[in-house]
């Protein structure tokens, strides 16, 4: 009767390993299987919506599954180095001036001017950085030539109103009310405007003034000659030939 029963007690054991085991391929089968059907709605869903939102699908933007579609000039900045003509000196995270948001698209270079004669780009730099200030440039240029990058580019920084979304900003120095560059400082904008269009695939079409989108006077020499900015767009194309050759 023992033995009986002993072999009943192992008959029941190896039933029990064997249903064990067929949960254990059944659980992972259903991971397994619930990870392909996943990916597989994913793509489709990526799919679907770029037939019907195309211009979500830009050959600008790297598409993702969730949330907002990358900018691929936003990713190129992320990567870009920064010529020693450059100087770095980020500001630091602090009110709207720099929050660390990144920027949603590069399409326009805004040129603007500070507005106070004879401050130096150190000056304009520091005042960016301190705690209660709300407004801040990627670069500003100064009055004998320097460039100081203040907001890294692929973050948004606080010059142009709602295009700071979209836009890189460059604030500049001047010696008087004019609000005219000095020519070190021309020199230098024209240089650094046609470097960044290099990078991100602009023209200087693509080259604004604050006044384009606020009609703001700003950069005040170059709103009321408008010749003058004509020709530092052509002196930026100019610049830019170069970097085809
Ligand atoms: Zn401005």
């Amino acid at each position: 009767m023992q033995g009986y029963n002993y072999n009943r007690q192992a008959v029941y054991s190896a039933r029990r390993k064997k249903r064990r085991r067929q949960i254990i391929i059944r659980r992972i089968l259903f991971a397994v299987i619930t990870a392909v059907v996943t990916t597989a709605l994913i793509t489709a869903g990526i799919g679907i919506y770029s037939l019907i939102a195309p211009e979500k699908f830009d050959e600008g933007f790297i598409p993702t599954p969730f949330g907002k579609n990358v900018s691929k000039k936003v990713a190129i900045a992320k990567e870009l180095e920064i010529p020693d003509w450059i100087e770095s000196q980020l500001i630091s995270f602090h009110t709207t001036a720099r929050t660390g948001k990144n920027l949603a698209d590069i399409n326009n270079v805004v040129i603007h001017y500070v507005g106070n004669p004879k401050t130096t780009a150190q000056n304009n730099r520091d005042y960016f950085n301190n705690k209660t200030t709300t407004v801040s440039s990627h670069f500003v240029v100064g009055l004998e030539g320097e460039i100081i990058q203040c907001v890294p580019m692929y973050e948004m920084s606080a010059a142009s109103n709602d295009r700071n979304r979209d836009t890189i900003s460059i604030e500049v120095c001047h010696p008087d009310k004019s609000g005219k560059y000095n020519e070190d400082t021309y020199n230098s904008v024209v240089k650094l405007t046609a470097w960044i269009c290099n990078n991100f695939s602009l023209d200087e079409n693509d080259v604004i003034r604050h006044y384009d989108i606020t009609g703001k006077i700003c950069p005040k020499y170059y709103v009321e000659n408008e010749d003058a900015w004509e020709q530092l767009k052509n002196d930026v194309r100019e610049k830019l030939e170069e970097y085809e050759d």
